[in-house]
């Protein structure tokens, strides 16, 4: 018998950069717009690339390279998270940035679209040590960030406490106090909201809620697989648990974990926390992360990187819904492919919403200087979801395209009215 080949995936596809062009001009072809504006919306707005000095604790001076890019500035200030990780590229950031512009006008909040990266694992370096590269990479972009300007928040690999980081080393080049708004996903105690670290994992409960209700299922008869066990997929997961959905498997890079009648997610996360990793789990079987993917169920949450789903495995992915809690974790050459298979999709710019709509409570609340409770973001946030969720879908409906290509759409429609109205400044 001859082997079977493995498939590779061409490089291309794996571009981050090139799957938001590729998407982007398969909206804007649909929509009939001209040239000039696709020029100006496949540019970002503003790129800068830094080297970034830091001194390691054992006396070596290393120098790492960060970057920020805002894509767009027309609907509001540009907006979005840092990304420390060692594979950050200038094209996954600017990919990213422009994610964030599309994001914010699905779910019609008043920003543009940014990201920042360093390349750094941050999983082997010290808390001083990330502190010393945190102040010296916010000082190396302070141009760029404000309230007014630029709001960077968390993204893989930072988490508040880098943020509070990000609010001092920026008050005290301006010479004030706290300057909250200037970053979210802050500490509550220093001007962060309540609920911001659960709401892209409760985002994607709330959208997961709605697709089911579409669909005619019952979240106590929904299985669900979820792919990564961070912040996003780990919240997702206690969520969702918790809200009587069936979690049969999670995913994560070292190996799956499945359970047919329903993992208990606070007893795995405690089973991690003592042990470093999800696999050998009392409650479950060991599985093939691969393979886990690929199991019939009713919602695949990819929550961790890009490029989970592409043209190698997206004819055997046997979700009904998937919903995308990552970015960009599925590639242009897989949409084809799950369009064919009837995938109902909650596609990344709407499904992961939920984090910067808090992070925009967040700037509203430290811009009045007056904070809200966990109840009120909760319904808040809901209302948005809900409202994005249904803008979509039906404007998929009327227009006959699927989801994805709904969200593109509408997103771009609302960022070139804002562009049309504003003008050209010249
Ligand atoms: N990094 C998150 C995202 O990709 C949150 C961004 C924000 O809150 O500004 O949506």
């Amino acid at each position: 018998m001859i082997a079977e080949a493995p498939v590779v995936v061409p490089a291309n596809e794996l571009n981050p950069w090139i799957s938001a062009e590729t998407r982007f001009n398969q909206a804007a072809t649909l929509l009939g717009i001209d040239d000039g504006m696709r020029k100006m919306l496949s540019t970002p707005t503003r790129e800068l690339t830094v080297a970034i000095p830091v001194l390691l604790d054992d006396g070596r001076l290393e120098v790492f390279t960060g970057y920020r890019v805002q894509h767009s500035i027309a609907r509001g200030p540009a907006k979005g998270g840092i990304r420390f990780a060692p594979d950050v590229s200038l094209d996954e950031v600017r990919a990213l940035s422009s994610w964030m512009t599309w994001k914010c006008a699905v779910v019609n909040i008043p920003y543009g679209g940014a990201k920042g990266g360093v390349i750094c694992d941050p999983s082997i370096m010290s808390d001083g040590e990330l502190e010393r590269l945190t102040r010296r990479y916010t000082s190396a972009i302070i141009e760029m960030i404000g309230p007014e300007i630029d709001i960077p928040a968390p993204d893989l690999g930072t988490n508040e406490r880098m943020m509070a980081w990000i609010m001092d080393t920026y008050s005290m080049h301006v010479r004030q106090a706290t300057a909250t708004a200037v970053v979210t996903g802050k500490p509550v105690s220093l001007g962060g909201s309540k609920g911001r670290a659960e709401a892209t994992g409760r985002g994607c409960m709330i959208v997961c809620q709605q697709a089911l209700a579409k669909l005619g299922k019952a979240p106590s008869e929904a299985e669900v697989i979820i792919q990564g066990f961070g912040n996003v997929g780990g919240t997702s997961a206690r969520l969702m648990a918790k809200a009587g959905f069936k979690i049969v498997s999670i995913v994560e890079w070292d190996g799956a974990v499945y359970n047919a009648h329903g993992l208990d997610i606070e007893k795995l996360m405690q089973h991690r926390r003592e042990t470093g990793s999800i696999v050998d789990f009392a409650g479950a079987e060991n599985i093939d992360k691969d393979e886990a993917l690929t199991l019939e169920c009713d919602i695949l949450l990819p929550a961790a990187k890009e490029n989970v789903i592409t043209s190698r495995n997206a004819a055997k992915i046997r979700a009904k819904v998937i919903c995308e809690g990552a970015n960009g974790p599925t590639t242009p050459a897989a949409d084809p492919i799950l369009r064919e298979n009837n995938v109902f999709i909650i596609p990344d710019i709407l499904a992961n919403a939920g984090g910067v709509s808090v992070s925009y409570f967040e700037w509203v609340q430290d811009r009045m200087g007056y904070f809200w409770n966990e109840e009120l973001v909760i319904q808040r946030l809901e209302e948005i979801m809900v409202t994005a969720f249904h803008d979509v879908v039906n404007y998929a409906e009327k227009h006959k395209v699927d989801n994805r290509t709904a969200a593109n759409m509408l997103g771009l429609d609302r960022v070139i009215s804002a562009i049309k109205l504003r003008g050209l400044y010249a």
